[in-house]
């Protein structure tokens, strides 16, 4: 892929943001505008715009279950808080805003379903 965006420059280190999970394909920073006391977001390396462009990528299955692991590592300390909620918002209409795929990994209060 030849986009870059803004995930892609923080990818890169060029805002020098820290890392609370990083390897050769993914990294987990924490969301800029987070909305409940953990929100961390999991993003591959590799810019694809959304969760359809991925899927239709060479190695998607072993990046897709690797970014779902990342998730997993990320959530684990919040299991005995009651749990974590994982979230992929794929299209505007879903709600995405950045359009480099990513994972929320979100914890520390209570979320109702079904989501807004
Ligand atoms: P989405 O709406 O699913 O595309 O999520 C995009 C998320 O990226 C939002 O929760 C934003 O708060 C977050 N975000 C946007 N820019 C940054 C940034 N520079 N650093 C960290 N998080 C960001
Ligand atoms: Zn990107």
């Amino acid at each position: 892929m030849t986009d870059r965006c803004v995930f892609c420059d923080i990818v890169a280190g060029t805002f020098g943001t820290t890392f609370l999970y990083e390897d050769e394909d993914v990294v987990a920073f924490a969301d800029l505008h987070a909305v409940a006391p953990t929100h961390v977001l999991v993003v591959p390396r590799e810019h694809f715009p959304d969760l359809p462009a991925a899927s239709g990528s060479s190695g998607a299955i072993e990046l897709l279950g690797k970014l779902l692991n990342v998730a997993a590592k990320v959530g684990e300390p919040s299991i005995e808080d009651g749990g974590y909620r994982v979230v992929i918002n794929s299209g505007p209409q879903a709600g995405q805003t950045v359009f480099h795929l990513h994972l929320h990994v979100m914890a520390g209060r209570h979320f109702a379903w079904p989501p807004g």
